[in-house]
């Protein structure tokens, strides 16, 4: 039987005999032995192999593994000498199956985020991007888990929409018309013109109007042409959406909601935190640990501006009542104000999208962001609007059409209720947990203007 190498390092015995199937970090050739160390992904550290000239066609086999290639290594385990790791692998057996000639281009040295990117189809074999991969992986779970314990129903809100009226940065559209000719959407595959998905809020409202408590966790798309290291073109965004709910019960649940994700991770992914703590960002346990144990800063909108004014240094974009924060700000108030993250509420309506509930001094809707130490906004939600009337004066307001969204607007005719939710962008959430610092380090295969390659 085969065994994943984590679970060697966790459960194997000496003696034990053992089959483990990967891909050589390194070879090692002393006198007596080789050593090699394997690796298959389920785990940041490598087993070591040892080879001894005993080994069937010692000299051929030696000859064919090099950094890259593929193995399978049958033989028993035995207590490790060296520091690090309590045991290694004493091969009886090597069946290769791919051979990896010197130029593949992860040869020891490290390499930089930047090359990475540009041969993804083979940076997730690098210490990094397995962790990252494994974290991310870690988050999802934790994810699913947080929701399905609360009793919540994962819903399925589709990719493809026609709502362009969500004005969450550009749109991508789909279609399928020979672009040689002018466009006539009309004539288009759903008659009208239609986009990837921005967020999949408007939908996950109506299923809640039903189910009570949902959370859609999928692909969205932005055509935003910001070349920053926090944007991409097509990332993942939880949304919880809750019936019978207000702007305090959202901040509750997503205050509980981060506090779980990143425990669970702690306990799941120690190696991997440790990791990024000693090669990445010296405050990732820290933070961790800090998000788990402390209770997150509340303020208002009007009480941030306030405390930003009152700041002992000067912005790019300067603050008063009415502007939207900026990334300078919310780091500010996270990072060095807070220390920890902050719910921001009450946001001027002017600055938030028409669906977040009027408060009564009708300047400020029920929105709520939070903002985290070295990452700036990572969740956005809000109470829903939820009288008729309200939204639809909100929608003209913004010159919105509000017969376009009737179907939204029905939810206010029949039945409804107070709800609120709010979107947690995935990627940002990962940069988080691991200190990336560029946003196309936390996802597989990252899409950006100029670059949807492999
Ligand atoms: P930002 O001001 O950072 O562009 P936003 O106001 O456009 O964010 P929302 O529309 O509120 O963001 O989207 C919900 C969440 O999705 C954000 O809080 C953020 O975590 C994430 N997010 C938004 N845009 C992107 C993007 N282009 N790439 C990755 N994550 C994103
Ligand atoms: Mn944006």
């Amino acid at each position: 039987m085969t065994s994943r190498i984590k679970e060697i390092f966790q459960t194997g015995q000496p003696d034990q005999s053992v089959t483990v199937q990967g891909w050589v970090r390194t070879k090692r050739e002393l006198k007596e032995f080789t050593f090699l160390e394997v690796n298959d992904g389920s785990s940041l550290a490598n087993l070591q192999v040892i080879l001894e000239p005993t080994l069937p066609d010692y000299e051929n086999v030696l000859k064919t593994i090099s950094t890259g290639t593929a193995i399978a290594v049958s033989g028993n385990l035995v207590p490790s000498p060296g520091k690090g790791q309590n045991i290694e692998l004493k091969a009886a057996e090597i069946t290769l199956y791919g051979d990896c000639p010197p130029d593949y281009p992860l040869q020891k040295k490290r390499h930089s985020f930047e090359f990475l990117r540009t041969i993804a189809h083979l940076r997730a074999r690098t210490n990094t991007l397995g962790a990252v991969m494994r974290v991310r992986n870690a988050c999802a779970t934790a994810i699913h888990s947080f929701f399905q314990e609360k009793g919540f129903i994962w819903v399925h809100t589709p990719i493809i929409t026609a709502n362009d009226c969500e004005g969450a940065g550009e749109l991508f559209t789909v279609t399928s018309l020979d672009l040689k000719k002018p466009a006539n959407f009309a004539e288009d595959f759903f008659g009208k013109r239609a986009y990837l998905t921005v967020s999949g809020q408007l939908q996950a409202e109506v299923m809640a109007m039903a189910l009570s408590n949902v959370y859609t966790f999928g692909p969205t798309f932005r055509a935003e042409n910001s070349n920053t290291s926090r944007h991409l073109a097509e990332f993942w965004m939880v949304e919880p959406e809750m019936a019978f709910c207000d702007l305090e019960g959202d901040q509750d649940l997503a205050e509980a909601f981060l506090k779980y994700i990143f425990k669970f991770v702690l306990e799941n992914c120690p190696e991997d935190l440790q990791f990024f703590n000693e090669r990445i960002d010296k405050t990732v346990l820290s933070t961790a640990e800090n998000i788990v144990n402390s209770e997150f800063g509340r303020i208002t909108y009007s009480e941030a501006i306030e405390l930003l004014e009152k700041a002992d240094r000067q912005f790019e974009f300067p603050v008063e009542w009415g502007v939207d924060l900026q990334s300078e700000h919310e780091r500010y108030l996270a990072e060095e104000l807070f220390k920890k993250p902050v719910i921001v509420t009450n946001y001027p309506k002017t600055i938030k999208a028409f669906y977040m509930r009027l408060d009564d001094n009708n300047k400020t809707v029920s929105a709520m962001d939070i903002l985290a130490p070295k990452i700036g906004e990572i969740i956005g939600g809000s109470q829903r609007e939820e009288r008729l009337d309200v939204l639809i004066q909100r929608m003209q307001e913004q010159g919105m059409n509000p017969d376009d969204l009737w179907w939204y607007l029905d939810l206010r005719r029949y039945g409804s209720v107070p709800h609120a939710g709010f979107g947690l962008g995935f990627e940002r959430l990962v940069q988080f947990m691991t200190g990336m610092t560029n946003i196309r380090d936390v996802i597989p295969f990252p899409r950006t203007p100029l670059s949807a390659d492999f």
